[in-house]
Parts: structure tokens; sequence; C-alpha cells
């Protein structure tokens, strides 16, 4: 009797430890392994060669200038650049960040212009703009805006690109009801191809001025920007977890609050039921709560193996999400500020395994359409031997400013993160699986965007820019001599 007593005892504190290992030790000993094999990120620079953030793009180039600190001294410098390549039939390529992924600040044997040095700031006597070299980072403008408490109006969801950059590609964020950046460009100046100072803005140069937001750093090199400020403040965070299917009409009913100040998604991207859950994260403004100053970003460690250990792996994905269902529940009703919620580097999720890289997509897609994509999505995805990592969703309204637009409408962006092996097979791979999605985008009009890898088909961007060939027309025509050049312009004019 005894015996059989310690027998089943024995028998169900196997089983006991056997769940404890399932619900802690395997999750717990997965963690701590993928943190042991994430390498420090380490950025190697050839001499004479330079790359982007696709790191598939190492080119050899003339030289590298390196844009002066003051004002006076940049722009001369600038001027003198543009003459003495013009002397040289040497091409221009202008670099800010270099987070564009298919060499769009890269020309080969060209002249790269790295304006990243270039970055005073100023806010204006009125408070509501501020006027930035165009080689500021937002790492460098949300801490200065912070103590005057204010905010950018408009930028991407990390703190890691340049303003130059940033608006030459016309970026767009989780910032609801707002189209891309343009929309926040007062003015700036241009120095062109001539070595002209121009200034641009919707009534002076207005043309040149819907060119060069969103132009790819084909027109000049953008000296300063003169952009909208907000101000900063707390919001209170809510996340919900829906169904995908749902995702529109669940946006219409959380997001449509007045007091909404930022707003994103995601799609669940794990094996166990691939895209069939989102996550709604909305922030509403708390206009009672007092700001808080900025901080260094919490848990990244955490947050960063946490995700790293979903790359090439299907049980880090299952654990992933149910790691952030998880924590949905728990970041319900905390508060953060603006600048704080903007303040967070893409070093944080970034791939420092050598082998690998991190490639982003990203698809604008008509409102009443969005249903339609994600049922793309779910069966173009598994066709290819990808590694997608995350998929986030963002609105973004009509952009009324530039002359190459991809939100020709309020459109909702699929913005995607692929693990890639950096192997001939897998840039096949991407490359296939990119213009099936692009197809799909496009057969329910929309758009996709730019700054990524050049895997669309020449036909793939007239298709989904009707504007394209003009636009290359007009390049043509402020640039006759093709001094500012990149791969993005060879590979479509
Ligand atoms: C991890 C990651 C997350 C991202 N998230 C978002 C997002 O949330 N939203 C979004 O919209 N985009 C996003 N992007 C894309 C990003 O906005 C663009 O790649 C942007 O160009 C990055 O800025 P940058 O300073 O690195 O630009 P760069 O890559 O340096 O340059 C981009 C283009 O701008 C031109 N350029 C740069 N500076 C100047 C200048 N001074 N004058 C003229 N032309 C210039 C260059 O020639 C080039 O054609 C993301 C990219 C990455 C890698």
């Amino acid at each position: 009797m005894n015996s059989t007593k310690r027998f089943s005892f024995g028998r169900i504190l196997l089983f006991l430890l056997v769940i404890l290992f399932l619900l802690i030790g395997r999750p717990t000993g997965f963690l701590i392994c993928t943190y042991i094999k994430d390498k420090k990120l380490v950025k190697v620079e050839k001499n004479g060669y330079t790359n982007d953030a696709s790191h598939l793009n190492e080119t050899k180039v003339d030289s590298t200038v390196k844009a002066f600190e003051d004002i006076d001294k940049a722009t001369a410098q600038i001027v003198q650049l543009i003459k003495l390549a013009k002397e040289q039939g040497k091409k221009i390529s202008i670099a800010g960040a270099q987070h564009s992924m298919g060499g769009h600040t890269i020309y080969p044997d060209g002249i790269v212009l790295d304006m990243k040095g270039f970055r005073y700031m100023e806010l204006d006597s009125t408070d509501e703009y501020l006027l930035v070299g165009s080689g500021a980072l937002w790492s460098d403008i949300i801490p200065y805006l912070n103590i005057q408490d204010k905010s950018v109006a408009v930028m991407q969801s990390n703190n890691s690109f340049s303003v130059g950059g940033s608006v030459s590609v016309n970026c767009h964020g989780w910032q609801p009801n707002s189209p891309p950046i343009a929309s926040t460009v007062e003015s700036f100046r241009l120095i062109n191809a001539d070595g002209k100072i121009l200034n641009c803005s919707r009534t002076e140069n207005a043309q040149l001025f819907s060119l060069v937001l969103g132009g790819y750093g084909l027109f000049g090199v953008i000296l300063d920007v003169k952009l909208k400020v907000v101000s900063n403040k707390m919001y209170t965070a809510h996340q919900y977890v829906i169904k995908s299917a749902d995702y529109i009409k669940e946006y219409d009913r959380l997001a449509n609050d007045a007091n909404i100040g930022m707003v994103y998604g995601r799609i669940n991207i794990n094996p166990d039921n691939f895209m069939q859950e989102a996550i709604l994260s909305t922030f509403i403004i708390d206009s009672n709560a007092i700001i808080e100053p900025l901080q260094e970003a919490a848990f990244t460690s955490i947050r960063r193996t946490v995700f790293r250990g979903s790359a090439n792996n299907d049980y880090g994905k299952n654990l992933r999400w149910r790691a952030e269902k998880l924590s949905a529940s728990q970041i319900n009703g905390k508060k953060f500020s603006r600048n704080q919620l903007l303040n967070e580097s893409v070093e944080v999720f970034q791939n420092s395994d050598t082998a690998y890289t991190d490639i982003l997509h990203e698809y604008f897609i008509p409102k009443d359409r969005v249903g339609n994509f994600i049922d793309s999505l779910k069966k173009i995805i598994p066709a290819y031997k990808v590694d997608l990592l995350n998929i986030t969703v963002r609105n973004v309204k009509k952009d009324e400013d530039t002359f190459l637009k991809y939100a020709n409408e309020e459109v909702f962006g699929f913005v995607m993160l692929f693990n890639q092996e950096k192997t001939k097979e897998a840039e096949m791979q991407m490359k296939a699986a990119t213009q099936r999605m692009i197809d799909a985008a496009t057969s329910l009009k929309g758009t996709y965007y730019l700054p990524y890898r050049l895997h669309a088909t020449k036909e793939q961007m007239n298709s989904a820019y009707p504007q394209a060939k003009e636009f290359f027309l007009l390049k043509k025509k402020y640039d006759p001599a093709e001094i500012f050049q990149n791969k993005f312009y060879q590979s479509y004019k």
C-alpha cells in the first residue's frame, strides 16, 4: 500500500517536474542559449568601400567626404565638391545613416558625401519649427527637443535615422492620422547640381520641393530643413489581442479616440497560428500626467534575446508570441512620454550574426483592402524559403506633398522584417517572394516602399509609381550631368 502511494507520489512529482520544465525550464534554457550565442554588434568598414544596412551592398568608392559641422564651412565644402566632381567627371552619392538597403547612398567609384557631421539645430522663436542640419539623427534631436517640452511630429519607429535620409524617403511612423513626414516640412535649403543654394517650400521652387521630398538624393544636397514640431506629452498605453481578420474593425473602434497619440499593430508570425492574431497598441494622451524625463530604454537585453531567439527557430517564434501576448496585459495602463517612445535605437533588435542580415519590406495597402492583403501574405510567405521575424502595421494618411508618392489615399503600411542568410540562394528566394508581394499589393491598388532592396522589376516600379517616368525625366532636367547618383537611380531610370 505504502509503496503504491510512494509510487504514485513519485509519478505525480515527475509529471509536475516535466510540466515545470516545459513551462519554465525549456524557455529559460532556450533564452540563456540565445543570449550566449548572440554576438556583439560590430560594424566592419573595409577601407575604400562603403555599405548600407542590408550588409549586401559592399561597394568600392572613390572616396568618402565627411560634411563639416560648421554651417558656412559645410556649405562651402559641398559647393566645392560639386564643382570638383563635375570637372573630374565623378559622381556623388549622398549618405545619412545609410539605413536604406538598396544602395540608395552608394555609386560604384563615386564620392560618398557623408552628411552625418552636419547636425546643428535650433528651435525657432515661435517654438513651432526646428531648423536642423540634414545630417542630424533623431537620437540627437529628441533629447534636444525634450528639454524644451517639444517632440518630433512624424518620424520612423526608431531614432537611428538622419533628417536628410528621412525626408528623402518621405518616411512615416506610428503617429496615426498623419501623412508622411513631408507634411511636416515647412521648407529646406538645397544645394543643386550647379552648386546654387535654393530655398524650397510649397511656394518657392515648389516643383523641386515635391521632387526632393521622397526624391532619394537625386536632385541635390539638402542642407537643412525647417521641420514642424509638436508638444511632448504623456501617453497611457493599452494593448489588445485581436483577430488579424478584424484589424481594421478594431482599429476604427480603438484608435478613433480624439486623444489618440500613437498606434501600431503587430501581426503574429509564429507557425502555430500564422497571421491569425494581432496585438493593437494604442497610446492615449494623458494631459494631466507630469512629463517624465527621458530614460534609457528598459529591459533591452531580455527583449533582444526573446526577439533574436525567434530567428530561424519555430520554437523561438511561438515562445516570443506567447511572451508578447503576456506582456500586452502587463503594459496596460502604463505611462510613457512621446519622446520616450520615439527614442529607441534600431540596434536593440539588430542582427549580429555575420552570416545573416535583417531585411525590411513595406507594402502600403488601402484601408478597405487590408484583409485581402493579409490573406495574400498567408499564402505567399510559406511558399518561399524566407524567415519572417516581424510584421507591424501603421496608419498613413494621404500624401499631398511629394511627387513620387506611396500614399495616394489613406493606407496601412505592412512593415515586414526578415532574417536572411547572406547567400545567392537566399537572395533569389527573397527576390521572388518580394516580387509576389509587390504584385499582391499593386493588385489591391497598393504600393511598396522604395528604400529597401531593389528586387522590384522596372515594370513593377512603374505600375506602383505611375509618376516614376516623369520623375526620372525631371531628374535629368534638374541634373543634366547626372552628378547625383546611386544604385536606385541606376536600376529604375
Ligand atoms: C531597422 C529599420 C527600421 C525602419 N523603420 C522605418 C519606419 O518606421 N518608417 C519608415 O518610413 N521607414 C523606416 N525605415 C526606412 C528608413 O526610413 C530609410 O531607410 C531612411 O532613409 C533612413 O534614413 P538614413 O539617414 O539612414 O538615410 P540613408 O539611407 O542614408 O539615405 C536614404 C536616401 O536619402 C538620401 N539622402 C540622405 N541624406 C540626404 C541629404 N542631406 N540630401 C539629399 N539626399 C539625402 C540618400 O542619398 C538616399 O537616397 C527603416 C529602416 C530600417 C533599417
